[in-house]
């Protein structure tokens, strides 16, 4: 009886699917000459100790500046790349350029990269690590690897025994947006993370004195203390949020309060000594 009241409905609807199919159409051929155009670049975000807010190091954040579609964020991309198998490429460059580039920081300071889960499908990525290591220099002890728990959904066992070889290479691993997933604490028995990374939402809902977000805070740090691990918190963009994520005992802090994802340059420019004031020539 609602037919044609039904067919009003459905035909924007469709309209908008297939706008959406032919954007991701375009976008995907523009991601496949993205590397050759060089339209890739990292950005690099501060950690910092949580309760004295001294460096420990930068997750390396990948940006696409394209011909055509202009600044693409990865959360729109990167899953794009995962399904047309482009990842790869784009993993490995990642890699690369982020050994090579702590190489030029303090050798006290370590980078993050972001490794997807079907990444870690290919059993050859543990060698493709010791040829990054190899060809920039960077000591294993420097380099962590951020993944989310998807991992572990994909062909069951296998990403386990790749995690234990980036482990025995003597790299970290760091468990991503922790609590957003599937967060089964059988992952946490199966790998020997070094840190579990605590999503933003449970940081802006603590902030903000929601119970379960402290609750599920506290659950986390307690349960990385007892399991010899690290937790950082992410996305702390205020002082009421690190005040908060310090008092709940969170080991690192990432976020906009202490410093937005910058261009390698930038990053530089931190370690030189400041410009001497220009009083003496005037
Ligand atoms: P992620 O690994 O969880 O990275 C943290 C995200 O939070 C980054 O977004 C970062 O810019 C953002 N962020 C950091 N501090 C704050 C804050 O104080 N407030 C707010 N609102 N946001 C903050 P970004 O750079 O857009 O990256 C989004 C996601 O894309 C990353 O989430 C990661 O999953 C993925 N990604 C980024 N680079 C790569 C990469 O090189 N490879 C892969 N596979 N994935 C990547
Ligand atoms: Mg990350
Ligand atoms: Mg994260
Ligand atoms: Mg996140």
């Amino acid at each position: 009886k609602s037919k044609d009241k039904g067919g009003n409905v459905v035909a924007p609807y469709v309209a908008s699917l297939h706008a959406q199919a032919e954007e991701r159409r375009v976008m995907e051929q523009e991601l496949r000459g993205a590397l050759e155009r060089r339209e890739f670049e990292l950005y690099y975000q501060p950690v910092v100790t949580a309760e004295d807010g001294t460096l420990n190091g930068f997750e390396a954040l990948i940006r696409w500046n394209n011909q055509t579609l202009g600044n693409v964020s990865p959360a729109r991309f990167i899953p794009l790349a995962e399904d047309s198998r482009l990842i790869a490429p784009i993993g490995e460059w990642v890699l690369r350029n982020a050994c090579a580039e702590a190489m030029r920081w303090p050798s006290n300071l370590k980078v993050a990269i972001n490794v997807s889960a079907e990444q870690l499908t290919d059993p050859n990525f543990a060698s493709l690590v010791v040829s990054a290591l190899a060809q920039s220099g960077l000591p294993p002890q420097r380099l962590e690897i951020e993944v989310t728990e998807s991992v572990f959904l994909r062909d069951g066992g296998g990403a386990a025994q790749l995690l234990d070889q980036l482990i025995a290479l003597g790299i970290r691993l760091s468990l991503d947006d922790f609590g957003t997933g599937y967060s089964s604490l059988g992952y946490l028995r199966k790998t020997q993370f070094s840190t579990i990374k605590v999503d933003r939402t449970f940081v802006v809902g603590a902030a903000k004195g929601h119970t379960e977000s402290i609750a599920i805070i506290r659950a986390v740090v307690a349960l990385a203390d007892s399991l010899g691990m690290a937790t950082t918190a992410e996305g702390a963009e205020t002082e009421r949020e690190v005040e908060t994520i310090r008092s709940l005992g969170c080991s690192n802090i990432q976020g906009y309060y202490y410093g937005r994802p910058m261009p390698a340059g930038e990053v530089l420019t931190l370690f030189r000594a400041p410009e001497p004031r220009s009083s003496a020539a005037a």
